[in-house]
């Protein structure tokens, strides 16, 4: 679920639509939170074998640490990446603003921490773009990610969190363990999925590819 502060705004014919703050939104604040509504697409769904939702699933989701498909019933899917982006993923469950986000300034966020299988071109066009956010991405920056979050965090409970009431009690505990009496940190590290660890996972996807070049044969 997106902050109530944030709408649905057309971009441009290569982009699409991006999400946009109505109102001024500071650093530290909960921009998206992994709520109960989410829909969860397992990895061993026999949807993702169906050619018609493939695409909407590749399209529209991210992978989560345990290597499912998790679509935003909310406008929260049409997030768009910026290699400079105005917020990142956490490793509790939610996504913080980590600069503050002016009236009017789109709300992005990293693709490099959506656990990507395949490589995605990128089209922020901000100087020293990547250009491709590739699944080595996680590996490379998540030290740096965490400094960044880490910084974020320490802003947390200065201000309004609209989103809270939706994170889950075992996550919230842990958030406060760590802001409220210097627990360990939850690292960015634990959303990533290492699909090196699923074999099977890989053999189901060469299953899926399969599948979709058969279809274009088809077309
Ligand atoms: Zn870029």
């Amino acid at each position: 679920m997106m902050h109530p502060d944030t709408n649905l705004k057309w971009v441009n014919d290569e982009i699409g639509f991006g999400v946009f703050a109505t109102r001024f939104i500071p650093k530290g604040t909960a921009v998206y939170v992994r709520d109960a509504l989410e829909v969860k697409v397992e990895r061993n769904a026999a949807l993702l074998k169906n050619p018609a939702y493939q695409e909407i699933i590749t399209k529209y989701s991210y992978v989560d640490a345990k290597g499912d498909y998790i679509l935003s019933w909310d406008h929260a899917r049409f997030v768009n990446h910026c290699c400079f982006p105005s917020s990142i993923t956490t490793g509790y469950g939610f996504e913080i603003a980590i600069r503050d986000i002016a009236e009017g300034d789109e709300i992005t966020d990293d693709y490099g921490l959506l656990n990507i299988e395949e490589d995605i071109p990128l089209a922020c066009s901000k100087p020293g773009c990547r250009m491709v956010a590739r699944a080595g991405d996680f590996d490379q920056n998540v030290e740096r990610w965490d400094r960044i979050v880490k910084d974020a965090l320490s802003h947390f409970y200065l201000y309004d969190q609209p989103l809270l009431k939706y994170l889950d009690q075992s996550t919230l505990q842990h958030l406060n363990q760590y802001l409220e009496k210097g627990k360990p940190y939850l690292s960015v590290a634990t959303q990533k999925f290492d699909l090196n660890e699923h074999e099977s996972d890989l053999l189901f996807l060469r299953d899926r590819k399969v599948g979709s070049a058969g279809m274009e044969r088809s077309e």
